[in-house]
This record gives C-alpha cells, sequence and structure tokens, in this order.
C-alpha cells in the first residue's frame, strides 16, 4: 500500500472515482444509462439465480443473459462518444427482454413492459421510443397465445397506449423547458444578444481551437458613443430601444459563425473566427457606417448614433482570453481618444 502511495500519490484511486461521478453529472444521459445498467442488473440478477434454484434452467439463462446485456452496454456507455448509441442501446435490450420473456416464458412478464414503455423515452429520441412502443404493440397485441381473451388484449393496448402517450408528452415538455432555460441562461433579455457569461466561455474554447491550429481571430469591441446622454435627454426606455436596435444591426452584418454578444451595458463584442485583422477591420467600418446610418425615432425625433470600435487579433503567445480582450479594449480607448466614431 505505501508503495502504490509513493507511486501513484494519495489521491490516485479516490480520483479517478471523482473524475467518474464528475462526469456522470455533467451528462445527464450517461448518469441515467449507468443508473439504468446498475439497478437492472441488480433487479434481474436475483430472479435469475432464484430462476436456477427452482431448476428453471431457461428463464435462468434468459436472465442471466439480460444482466450480462445491460451490464455490457452500462460500459459501452462511458467510452467516448458512445452515449446516445449506449441510449439506443439499452432501449434494444429492455425491450427485446421484455418480449422475450413474456412471450416464451411467464405471462406475468407482460408487466415489465409498462416501465419499458416509459423508460424508452428517457433512454432515446422519442422518434426512437414511438418505433419501439410500436414494435411490443404489434408483438404482444398479434400474438395468440400471450392474452387470455379479446378484453385483456383490448386493455392491455388502451393501457399501453396511454402510457406511452402520457410518456410523449412529458418527454415534449422536458425538451422545451431545457431548451428555454438554456436560451434564458445564454441570452441577455434585452437586446437577445449573447450574454456575458456565455461570451466568456465562447471566447475561451474559440481561442482554444485557433491556438492550436494556429489560424487568425480577431475580437472587436463596439461601444456606443456618448449613450449616456440619450438616456438623459430622452430617457431609460429609449436608451433601451437603440440598445435592442444597434444589437439587431451587429447581428445583422455579422456572418453566421460570428459570436455576438452584450458584454457590458452599451458595450457588445464580436469575434471573428478564422478572421485576419485586415479583414475583420474592414468589418467593423462596414459595421461602423451601418450603425451611423439607423435612424431612431425617439420621442417624436430622429436621432442618430455612431459607435467606436477596438479591435485585436490573437497572436500565438498571448495566454488567455485575458490579453486579447485588454488589447481590444486599448485599441476602444485609443477610438474614444481619436474622437469616437
Ligand atoms: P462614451 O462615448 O465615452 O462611451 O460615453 P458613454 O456615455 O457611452 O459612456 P458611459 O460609460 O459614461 O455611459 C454608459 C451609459 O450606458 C450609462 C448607463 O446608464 C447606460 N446603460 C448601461 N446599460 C444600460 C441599459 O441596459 N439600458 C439603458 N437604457 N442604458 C444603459
Ligand atoms: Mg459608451
Ligand atoms: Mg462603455
Amino acid at each position: 500500500a505505501m508503495r502504490f502511495v509513493e507511486e501513484h500519490g494519495p489521491c490516485a484511486p479516490s480520483m479517478g472515482w471523482r473524475a467518474a461521478v464528475k462526469r456522470a453529472t455533467e451528462d445527464p444521459q450517461l448518469g441515467l444509462i449507468s443508473f439504468f445498467a446498475a439497478l437492472i442488473a441488480l433487479i434481474v440478477l436475483p430472479f435469475s439465480i432464484y430462476r436456477f434454484t427452482q431448476g428453471q434452467i431457461g428463464v435462468g439463462i434468459i436472465d442471466a443473459v439480460i444482466v450480462m446485456a445491460v451490464s455490457a452496454v452500462g460500459i459501452v456507455a462511458w467510452l467516448p462518444g458512445q452515449t446516445a448509441r449506449a441510449g439506443i442501446l439499452m432501449a434494444i435490450v429492455t425491450t427485446t427482454s421484455c418480449l422475450v420473456v413474456s412471450l416464451l416464458f411467464a405471462r406475468h412478464g407482460l408487466l415489465w413492459s409498462y416501465a419499458v414503455l416509459t423508460t424508452n423515452f428517457l433512454l432515446t429520441s422519442r422518434r426512437m421510443a414511438i418505433i419501439a412502443n410500436v414494435t411490443v404493440f404489434a408483438i404482444l397485441g398479434s400474438h395468440p397465445q400471450v392474452f387470455t381473451n379479446h378484453v385483456e388484449r383490448v386493455v392491455f393496448l388502451s393501457s399501453g397506449l396511454l402510457v406511452t402517450l402520457c410518456a410523449y408528452i412529458f418527454s415534449l415538455q422536458s425538451t422545451r423547458q431545457r431548451q428555454a432555460l438554456e436560451h434564458l441562461a445564454i441570452h441577455d433579455p434585452l437586446t437577445q444578444a449573447m450574454n456575458r457569461r456565455a461570451f466568456d466561455i465562447d471566447l475561451a474554447t474559440t481561442l482554444q481551437a485557433h491556438q492550436l491550429s494556429q489560424s487568425p481571430c480577431t475580437l472587436a469591441i463596439v461601444d456606443l458613443d456618448h449613450f449616456k446622454s440619450v438616456n438623459d435627454d430622452y430617457g431609460h426606455p429609449s436608451g433601451d430601444l437603440v440598445l435592442k436596435k444597434v444589437a439587431m444591426a451587429l447581428r445583422g452584418q455579422a456572418r453566421e459563425e460570428f459570436i455576438v454578444a452584450r458584454i457590458g451595458g452599451e458595450e457588445f463584442a464580436v469575434v471573428l473566427p478564422e478572421s485576419s485583422l485586415e479583414k475583420s477591420v474592414a468589418f467593423a467600418e462596414k459595421l461602423r457606417i451601418a450603425i451611423s446610418e439607423l435612424e431612431f425615432s425617439l420621442n417624436d425625433e430622429i436621432k442618430q448614433i455612431t459607435v467606436s470600435i477596438g479591435a485585436a487579433s490573437w497572436l500565438s503567445g498571448m495566454s488567455a482570453t485575458g490579453d486579447l480582450m485588454r488589447a481590444a479594449d486599448e485599441q476602444l480607448y485609443r477610438a474614444k481618444q481619436g474622437g469616437r466614431n
């Protein structure tokens, strides 16, 4: 034990475990599949042992195969980039297991189908879950021996359909809520531009990619000129309107791959990936002219506004996002000193 500690450091074994828990927490789908694999294996394993002790070798083997299959899928989920595929595999394994047990061995296996009809929506896309559930209905519904009479068949199909419908609606709602939350988390509510928090993360990721490829990347900081006087002369709501329109113009001028964010009160940032300083300066000039030509009707007056822009290109050797922000900020300061616009 002492040698292990000397060689690997005191935290080595717990680090692996902690990293795994962190990964499973950050990727809910991975956590879910792992939890499923462990849960199903733990539930089915005692059944398998029980069947063997009762001499029901066939069912015992089937149960053992199910335990092995879900465990294997649980492991596949941890391979890089395989989590979504593992979800589909898990849905296939559990659906097939339920069908095999119901059809070949015990009619009470049918009761598991309610769990499968629901969990399919947690494990895969709604489309895949519907395909899996319809397969369950088709195979069980058309089987001549599973149900003792037609009433039982109809009750099974109707209740199964109801469960499917509820799971579908629940899944749809949670997707929509997640999308709404994601939107709120990364956008500025006034201008709908990316917010500062999301921008910092995006800029760091973009620069990391450029660090690897050694390709150019430019950051432009756009600050409205004398914006305080807009608020003072026309009121805060008018100022808000100007901010919204300027953000819209920024978005309109920027190419699809540009990052446009509101990084301060009346300060925006545009990241131009794969753009040299020359190209970026041309873009900034186009932007400056476009914004200066906007007309705002504020309190029955037509008002125009200008912006000052500071831009800096990322150079290899710049340590982090802070360096690039500082360089662009210095240029913005020069633009302000040099007369704005
Ligand atoms: P400069 O040309 O030097 O940039 O002058 P400025 O007046 O634009 O700069 P300053 O930093 O003095 O003022 C920025 C103003 O922006 C002050 C603040 O009231 C206003 N502001 C910041 N956020 C908002 C907002 O969300 N809505 C409105 N209406 N105004 C805002
Ligand atoms: Mg300003
Ligand atoms: Mg400012």
